[in-house]
């Protein structure tokens, strides 16, 4: 496995790689690997000839008061896992190597950013879609895996490469869950254990949300208002949004259907967690 760290040589190598006609599998990620990345790197394995993860905390997609500071970190711990799932090259730039002091350049996708978890982290849309444009121009990837969990950044991503043309096969993943549902995330690192707990309302309130839908509940207000419940009852999580909107458009809507989106973000402490379900798959 190569661990690189600079843009020039990631891009040499990226380069040659295409010459010899390679196809370049790649998985973005702030590190702190679990196994929902763990599934994207064996999906990109199984489907590129060169399988490449990137670690980068990305500074410009984290507002002010956010949690940049103690994002977790642990690259021994990632190399571990990188080398577990075969990945053939680690790029591991430094926020200086990636935003150098005159850096002013910024890609805003507009629509598919503004709702959700885009209303309530302004610019944080604008902070991934750059950082991903300047991977995607660094890494030169053939494809690029996307976990669901991260429902509207995929979504963002889709957009942007449609609209840039730039000629990448962005692949969705599923959401990778802990036995008792709690969706993985770097971020579930700093749970107490009471308020682990807690955070089972989230994936309760989804198998609800579906429950209801399958039992025939196409009302969005009478979902909502079950799914609400359930967080009443956890003086521990304070709801972020909880919202039914398409798939496709993230447009709200008032009835539920196959392409109804289920999403939410809630704030356990000083943790924000999110989730999600579309009504119409299975999970
Ligand atoms: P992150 O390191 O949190 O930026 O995530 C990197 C990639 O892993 C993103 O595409 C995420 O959507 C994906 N990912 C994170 N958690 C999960 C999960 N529980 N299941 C599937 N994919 C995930």
């Amino acid at each position: 496995m190569n661990i690189i760290a600079g843009i020039n040589e990631m891009q040499t190598t990226a380069r040659s790689l295409k010459q010899q006609g390679k196809s370049i599998a790649f998985v973005p990620t702030m590190g702190f690997l679990h196994e929902g990345h763990a599934s994207l790197l064996r999906e990109g394995r199984a489907r590129g000839d060169i399988l490449v993860l990137s670690l980068f905390v990305n500074p410009i997609q984290f507002g002010q008061n956010e949690d940049l500071d103690r994002y977790p970190r642990d690259l021994e711990r990632d190399l571990g896992v990188a080398a577990d799932c075969g990945v053939d090259i680690v790029f591991t730039p430094s926020a200086a190597e990636m935003y150098p002091e005159e850096f002013q350049t910024s890609i805003s996708v507009s629509r598919v950013s503004q709702p959700l978890c885009g209303a309530s982290r302004p610019g944080h849309f604008d902070g991934v879609a750059t950082v991903v444009t300047k991977l995607f121009n660094i890494v030169m990837p053939d494809l690029a895996l996307f976990g669901r969990k991260d429902y509207q950044q995929l979504a963002v991503i889709r957009r942007m490469v449609a609209d840039l043309s730039q000629g990448v096969t962005i692949v969705g993943m599923p959401i990778v869950r802990e036995r008792d549902g709690l969706a993985m995330s770097s971020r579930n690192a700093y749970l107490k254990p009471e308020e682990r707990r807690s955070a089972l309302a989230i994936s309760r309130s989804i198998a609800a949300v579906r429950d209801a839908y399958a039992a025939g509940e196409r009302s969005v207000e009478a979902l909502s208002r079950m799914a609400r419940d359930i967080f009443n009852q956890e003086p521990l999580l304070k709801i972020d949004y909880l919202e039914f909107r398409n798939e496709a458009t993230l447009q709200p809507i008032s009835e539920a259907a196959g392409d109804t989106l289920f999403a939410l973000a809630v704030n356990v402490g000083t943790t924000r967690l999110i989730d999600n379900t579309v009504l119409g798959e299975t999970m």
